[in-house]
């Protein structure tokens, strides 16, 4: 479906701890306030959401396991006006240590069939500097409930590229993560972003070349288990890709409720305030941008390209009434051997997912 709107993005922001590098919408969880986002939270939806039929819902944060059996009952039962799909994949973010078996089996009664573990790094030197903590046991216990309770569809957070990291330790994290069988596991690379505790703390981005070395190693272990490089940081089991996120890349439109959460909709990229006392006074959207078709054309491939699919040349021309050949000069970048191009597909090499911002850019 590429006309209509079928997937939904929630945020909750609320975190048991906060880590040095995070800079998501987050803050402290608090018990007063966990009620009136979700009273916000629902003026929203009822304020936005149209009847569409919704084949992804996915919960994101913050930390949405901080809250409470009650409070997750409450959001659960907000969630219920949307018109979900039989097969629709519902998503929640979770971290180990708040997600003990009585949530899981409340996630599990309101259908939730996916669920996304904050792991992060198991190497104690290298959670002191993300100031987090996550224990292997908690991680596995997790883990095993999960899959007893029927969700075996599972998703593990990875961070790599922490000053001090080896190659070495990498590994390790990478074995660990291999021993935990589930279904997709996302990578991200740290970048020290303004505003977090670790830009304060002084700690630096690694050497670019280290960086190289453990993207090209964690593709290459991955790949040497079955798992499938379908996104730039993103690898999956065979047919378990997240429906949710390939919509963001094949650049759909979808709703975005709650704090600091952002939405395609009618052609508008909006985005929420980050502040929730603002959201709570029904103060929602800070910013829009209007999408002209150039700019859409843009994100198409800027999006696409991110995936092992690339650009499907036939939705474009029924997007955009056009052959991209028509409006991108791009046969170089074939020639070159960077893109491969048959007849319905136009995609990026696998060895140059790594530099695509700089591909992009000759695109
Ligand atoms: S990284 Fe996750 S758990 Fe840590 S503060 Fe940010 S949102 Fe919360």
């Amino acid at each position: 479906m590429i006309d209509k709107i079928d997937a939904v993005y929630i945020h909750i922001p609320f975190c048991n701890y906060i880590c040095a590098y995070c800079d998501f919408c987050k803050v402290f969880y608090n018990k007063e306030y966990v009620n009136k986002y979700l009273e916000a939270l629902d003026k929203e939806i009822k304020a936005k959401y149209r009847g569409e039929i919704i084949t992804s819902l996915y919960i994101g944060g913050g930390t949405p396991s901080s809250l409470s059996l009650n409070e997750l009952e409450k959001l659960f039962s907000i969630l219920k006006m949307f018109k979900l799909s039989k097969d629709c994949e519902i998503t929640i973010e979770a971290n180990p240590d708040s997600l003990a078996l009585d949530k899981i089996k409340l996630l599990k009664s309101y259908g939730v069939n996916r669920v996304s573990l904050g792991v992060e790094t198991i190497n104690s030197k290298l959670q002191d500097v993300l100031e987090r903590r996550t224990s292997k046991d908690s991680v596995i216990t997790c883990i095993n409930n999960l899959k007893k309770e029927g969700i075996t569809n599972i998703n593990v957070d990875l961070i790599y590229a922490i000053k001090g990291e080896t190659l070495n330790d990498l590994k390790e994290d990478l074995n660990f993560l291999l021993s935990l069988d589930v279904t997709h596991i996302s990578t991200y690379s740290l970048i020290i972003e303004d505003n977090t505790k670790l830009k304060t703390n002084g700690v630096n981005n690694i050497d670019k070349s280290l960086d190289r070395k453990m993207y090209d190693m964690i593709s290459s272990i991955l790949k040497d288990n079955s798992y499938i490089h379908y996104e730039i940081s993103n690898f999956s089991k065979e047919g378990y890709s997240s429906k949710h996120n390939l919509k963001y890349w094949h650049n759909l439109e979808y709703y975005g409720f709650g704090v600091g959460a952002s939405g395609y909709i009618d052609n508008i990229r909006y985005t929420n305030t980050r502040s929730i006392t603002n959201y709570i006074n029904g103060k929602t959207i800070i910013d829009k941008e209007i999408l002209t078709i150039k700019d859409k054309m843009f994100y198409e491939v800027m999006l696409n390209l991110r995936t092992n699919r690339g650009i499907d040349k036939e939705i474009f021309k029924y997007k955009y009434k056009a052959n991209i050949d028509d409006i991108f000069n791009y046969k170089e970048l074939v020639n070159s051997n960077i893109l491969e191009e048959d007849n319905r597909y136009l995609r990026v090499y696998e060895d140059y997912f790594y530099v695509l911002d700089e591909i992009i850019l000759k695109f």
